[in-house]
């Protein structure tokens, strides 16, 4: 038994060390690609009822040169783990910020929202706010078409500071948007209490919606709720013309899913910008 036992241990051991390994390997990977320029950001569109294009949300692909791309759901939380998401984080910032800078320029693109996702650790930084200022004032990006995607996870901690950051950055002309929505602990309370301009209804609901009851009354009683508050809410993950066509007669206001685009390079979402401006 104790000759088991200390061959579990010793199995354990070396699969902790392998997983440390990995773990710094990949952590310098990381810090490395940040340096060459592997990191791109894409952008996925997000339309109005009538189809019309709103924006796009600034998704995360890091270019590997022996692994392809590598999707965020990979790296982000070692990014965390590791501090790196502050680097990062203000490189994706200054990256949609002066695309904002650049589609400022021509009227197809003018009018365009950029959303960008701010992990807790990010926002939790003491120097978060005027990084973000700094930033804007550094792109020249005008920051009413910017808008900054908090997860409800975040609020768990510290609501009251969390609630002064955004109002903070609010004052300079930003918005807030409370990603995947009803996922996580948020409170109604929560959600009255914190400057937030937009929701976005996670994709499982809106994915489940055609053929469960109860998602859909979770997102009907979503949408009725946003416009009571006055909120903008945001469908995630519409993949069929069914679930938009839904979501548009319950009065949803933005969309964004496959049925309208998967996250692209940014000159293959200007051309459509531009494309759908002419027409
Ligand atoms: P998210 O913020 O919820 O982003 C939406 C995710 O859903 C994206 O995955 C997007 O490609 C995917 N998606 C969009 N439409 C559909 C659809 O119709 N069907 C399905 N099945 N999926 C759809 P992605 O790009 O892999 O990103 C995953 C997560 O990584 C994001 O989830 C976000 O939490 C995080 N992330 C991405 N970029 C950044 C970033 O720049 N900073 C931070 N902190 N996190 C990021
Ligand atoms: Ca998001
Ligand atoms: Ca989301
Ligand atoms: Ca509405």
């Amino acid at each position: 038994n104790a000759i088991t036992a200390v061959i579990a241990l010793g199995v354990v051991l070396t699969l902790m060390q392998v997983d440390m390994a990995s773990y710094h390997q990949l952590e310098g990977e990381m810090r490395r690609a940040l340096a060459r320029g592997d990191f791109r950001l894409h952008y996925q569109p997000q339309v109005d009822p009538s189809r019309r294009i709103l924006g796009a949300e600034a998704l995360l692909r890091w270019f590997n040169p022996d692994h392809g791309i590598i999707p965020p759901a990979k790296f982000i939380t070692l990014a965390e783990e590791t501090g790196l998401i502050v680097p990062l984080g203000d490189w994706v910032l200054r990256t949609a910020c002066a695309q904002l800078a650049l589609w400022a320029e021509i009227p197809a693109t003018r009018d365009l929202t950029i959303s960008v996702n701010v992990s807790a650790s990010q926002f939790r930084q003491p120097d978060f706010v005027p990084r973000v200022r700094e930033i804007l004032a550094h792109t020249g990006a005008d920051p009413s078409r910017l808008k900054l995607e908090l997860t409800e996870s975040l609020f768990v901690r510290d609501p009251d500071v969390a609630a002064e950051k955004m109002s903070a950055l609010r004052d300079v002309g930003l918005r807030w948007s409370l990603d995947d929505f009803g996922t996580g602990y948020s409170s109604l309370h929560m959600l009255r209490n914190l400057p937030v301009d937009e929701i976005k209804i996670d994709k499982t609901f809106v994915s489940r919606m055609a053929s469960e009851e109860q998602d859909r009354a979770i997102v009907r009683l979503l949408i009725d709720m946003c416009s009571t508050l006055g909120l903008f809410l945001v469908a995630e993950g519409v993949e069929t013309e069914e679930q938009y066509r839904l979501l548009q007669a319950w009065g949803c206001d933005g969309f964004q899913g496959y049925l309208f685009g998967k996250a692209m390079p940014v000159f293959q979402f200007s051309r459509l910008a531009e494309a759908a401006s002419a027409a």
